[in-house]
């Protein structure tokens, strides 16, 4: 088949661009045969562009034959450009349609596709991810990341706003940034190094010279447990802030969220309308539990938990059902959270860590740090973690290291959130998984 040069062509609407005004007009749009229907003479071409679906009518009689037979050749997912003038046309979607007088193939596709770009025969979700970039030739599957796009853009805006500065910290790194999860090595000339699970310690350590900071950028965890809310490449949004507690930054998270939501709810209708989701702006301040009055909690509904144990994701599942919402669950035993995590001044026991969850899912942690040194070393040798590893981190408590707090927010949680998908794997692009590396 002969294939077309894009040549001096360029396009001249959009596919949304295209309304009953232009009736007349001749327009250049570029796209993809999402669709054909062939009714004998008359043969209907959907092209699909970033913005939407536009109807391409060839009738025999009325287009000049080369298009005609050239329209004949068409399958799924071509690559094509149109020339042709704008018809009113009420049964049209959208009301027109465009009756083509050149017709361009840039490129052709192996039939049969791996998916139904309709939509209509579903796909397991690995038949989807095998064929991703096809599986997001999808609307629905679009307007996940349309949404995510606008989520990041309030974000953005909102911290600038309140005075954070967007800074990137390495994601190759000598030394394991806080025990815990595992870390993936990397081969580093002659050393071995780590690929980052968080921007924890240099956030901590950007606070003294710009207070304010905030990065959004992917980390790596060596996950082992296959959940739909976990990969072991993950996309943080994070802010430190100098001069400030836990609730000073809860503040910044739950206006942040609000924020997010409103954005998104307002700029995203027709995305969200593609995923049939509604989102409710949530009402701020969110409620704030005690780990102590969570166990309280637990208990009334039969589930023991000893003080200062984790909580086991089931116990989280019925916490979710009593709580369906946006809560904070606030005072952390010390020993269950980071060694950066402050202990309380008055029962250091507790510390000043948070997590915010929504329904049974941690969407962030955080707290107010350390910033003693000898209190920090303490807690390292506590936590079994050599002081000898930390040593450039630590070197920055010599040099006037304020009191900070901060948190990180899981970007892809959040967009679960959003748009309503339950599993994490959807929310992102080309998802990392213990059995997934492609594509
Ligand atoms: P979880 O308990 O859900 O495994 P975590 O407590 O280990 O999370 P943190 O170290 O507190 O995670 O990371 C901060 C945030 O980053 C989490 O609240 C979550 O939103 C996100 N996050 C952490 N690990 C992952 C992951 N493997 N995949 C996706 N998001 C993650
Ligand atoms: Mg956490």
């Amino acid at each position: 088949m002969k294939i077309d040069k894009l040549g001096a062509w360029r396009r001249s609407h959009y596919s949304a661009d295209i309304s009953p005004e232009l009736d007349g007009q001749e327009v250049i749009v570029f796209g993809w045969v999402q669709e054909i229907r062939d009714l004998g003479g008359l043969r209907f071409v959907i092209l699909q562009d970033k913005n939407g679906q536009l109807q391409i009518t060839i009738h025999k009689n009325k287009v000049v034959a080369e298009v005609v037979e050239k329209a004949k050749t068409l399958q799924k997912q071509y690559s094509i450009g149109v020339k042709g003038k704008v018809k009113t046309m009420k049964n049209a979607p959208g009301g027109v349609e465009i009756v083509p007088n050149e017709l361009r193939i840039f490129s052709v596709s192996e039939q049969p596709l791996p998916l139904d770009i309709t939509g209509r025969t579903k796909a397991e979700i690995d038949v989807r991810l095998d064929a991703r970039v096809l599986d997001l030739r999808r609307e629905e599957n679009q307007a996940i990341f349309r949404i995510q796009h606008a989520a990041l853009q309030a974000v953005r805006a909102f911290l600038s706003k309140q005075g954070f500065m967007e800074v990137f910290t390495p994601r190759i790194i000598v030394s394991a940034t806080e025990g815990g999860a595992a870390l993936f090595p990397v081969a580093y000339f002659t050393r071995e190094a780590f690929l980052a699970q968080s921007p924890q310690l240099y956030k901590e350590q950007l606070s003294l010279d710009f207070e304010k900071v905030f990065e959004i950028g992917p980390f790596f965890r060596a996950e082992e447990s296959h959940t739909r809310r976990h990969l072991s490449e993950f996309i943080s949004v994070d802010i430190e802030q100098a001069f400030a507690n836990a609730e000073d930054v809860m503040n910044v998270l739950e206006e942040l969220i609000h924020d997010v939501c409103k954005y998104v709810a307002d700029n995203c209708k027709r995305e969200l309308e593609l995923l049939g989701h509604k989102i409710v702006v949530p009402e701020i301040p969110f409620k704030r539990l005690t780990y102590r009055e969570i166990l309280e909690e637990l208990e009334n509904e039969k589930i023991h938990i000893n003080w200062g144990e984790d909580i086991p994701t089931a116990a989280y599942r019925v916490l979710g059902k009593l709580h369906p919402y946006y809560y904070f669950i606030t005072d952390w035993p010390t020993k269950a959270k980071a060694f950066y995590i402050k202990p309380n001044d008055d029962n250091p026991e507790l510390s000043e860590g948070f997590d915010l969850m929504w329904h049974w899912v941690e969407l962030s942690s955080g707290g107010a740090r350390i910033h003693d040194k000898e209190l920090l070393m303490k807690r390292l040798a506590e936590q079994g973690l050599s002081t000898e590893s930390f040593k450039t981190h630590l070197a920055t408590f010599d040099y006037g290291m304020p009191p900070h707090a901060g948190w990180g927010l899981g970007l892809a949680r959040m967009v679960m959130v959003l748009t309503g998908v339950k599993n994490i794997r959807e929310v992102v692009l080309f998802p990392r998984d213990q059995f997934r590396l492609t594509p």
